[in-house]
């Protein structure tokens, strides 16, 4: 028998909330970084100009111009920019809110079954649940 096994180690997996608050932080500026560089390209690949109302800008409003992606799916990027659609915030805002009252009017089972499978917190909050079981 070799002598060791009295030394377990107790502290293993336990983080504090410093930690957490700083892989949080981590998680939210490498975000921060991914949309900005896929901003970036898209303003380098497509006019600065607003696909839908054909608004014109530089760099002066540019910050204005924002990026659509055109299945609405954030990880969808594809280098050529053919995802990307550059909108004003107006019609970009516009864009989105017809999309949600699409997906809120139903219909479509597709969709439907879309929604559901949306909700990343419906089993953590089974989980919470104190009459389980
Ligand atoms: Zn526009
Ligand atoms: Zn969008």
């Amino acid at each position: 028998m070799a002598g060791n096994s009295r030394q377990k180690r107790q502290k293993v997996g336990k983080i504090n909330s410093e930690e957490m608050d700083r892989i949080v932080a981590l998680a939210k500026q490498k975000e921060q970084e991914r949309l900005k560089g896929y901003r970036e390209q898209s303003l380098r690949i497509h006019p600065w100009i607003c696909a839908r109302c054909g608004r014109e800008f530089t760099l002066k409003n540019l910050h204005l111009l924002t990026v659509h992606h055109k299945d609405h799916n954030h990880e969808n990027n594809p280098p050529d920019g053919s995802n990307w659609e550059n909108l004003c915030i107006y019609c970009h805002d516009h864009e989105h809110s017809k999309y949600m009252d699409y997906e809120a009017g139903g219909g479509d089972p597709q969709s439907e079954e879309k929604t559901v499978t949306h909700k990343p917190f419906a089993r953590l909050a089974d989980l919470l649940k104190p009459d389980k079981g």
